[in-house]
């Protein structure tokens, strides 16, 4: 059981610490019981990168929600051929067609809350019982909603430790490092989307926030697995 005094010993000593150190440490401390979840964005790319060079070795997951981008998928290939590592698919409980049998076809459109807790939420809620710590991209300067992140802190969503190496890393700190380190990236991020999810609801950004491509037009800002 971690108590809330240790949650904020590790946010006053990890804030806003060098990326190899969090990662270091988060592997130590956590060892078996750490998940790094990944959606392949660019901060999960260096995050991936950091976590190959010193070869230690979380449980790295994507959500596979049936609905992501060609360009991603073969990010996730070249993901696993290119630093050797093992990364999980977690899956909804129904395709996207039986999803429609039961829900109504285009939920995404008629309840986009509801297909994101289907094929998002409960899978990762899923995957993270039994985890003591997972490791998410998650920055401050994204958008207004996560504005509040630490690098380490308690996730009432999940009920448990929530890392955000990155949570003080500006969008130019992330492509500064990508470029630097030879990082492969989805092309999609050349084409106008520098936030990429499921197809039916990215869109090119209209410049407003790194996130506006996402739900656009719908007021929603966020699939529920960070709050
Ligand atoms: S991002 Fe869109 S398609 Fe993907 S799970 Fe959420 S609502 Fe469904």
């Amino acid at each position: 059981m971690i108590h809330e005094k240790q949650i904020t010993e590790w946010q006053q000593t990890l804030r806003g610490a060098p990326l190899p150190h969090v990662i270091k440490w988060a592997c130590e401390t956590f060892a078996g019981r750490l998940i790094v979840a990944t959606s392949m964005g660019p901060e999960d790319m260096v995050i991936i990168d950091a976590i190959a060079a010193l070869r230690c070795a979380p449980r790295l997951v994507c959500l596979d929600t049936g609905l992501l981008f060609p360009e991603t998928l073969r990010l996730t290939e070249m993901v696993r051929t290119r630093y050797q590592l093992t990364v999980t698919a977690i899956l909804p409980a129904e395709t996207v067609d039986v999803q429609a049998a039961h829900y109504g076809p285009r939920l995404w459109e008629t309840d986009p809350d509801q297909c994101c807790r289907l094929r998002k939420v409960e899978p990762l809620q899923r995957t993270l019982a039994g985890a003591e710590a997972w490791v998410t991209g998650i920055r401050r300067s994204q958008s207004h909603t996560r504005r509040a992140a630490e690098t380490v802190e308690w996730d009432p969503v999940f009920s448990l430790v929530k890392i955000n190496p990155l949570a003080f890393w500006s969008n130019e700190d992330v492509w500064d490092y990508i470029r630097e380190n030879n990082v492969p990236y989805n092309p999609l991020h050349d084409q106008g989307y520098p936030s990429i999810g499921c197809m039916p609801c990215t869109r090119p950004s209209d410049g407003s926030d790194e996130r506006s491509g996402r739900w656009a037009g719908s007021g929603k800002t966020e699939c529920g697995l960070h709050r």
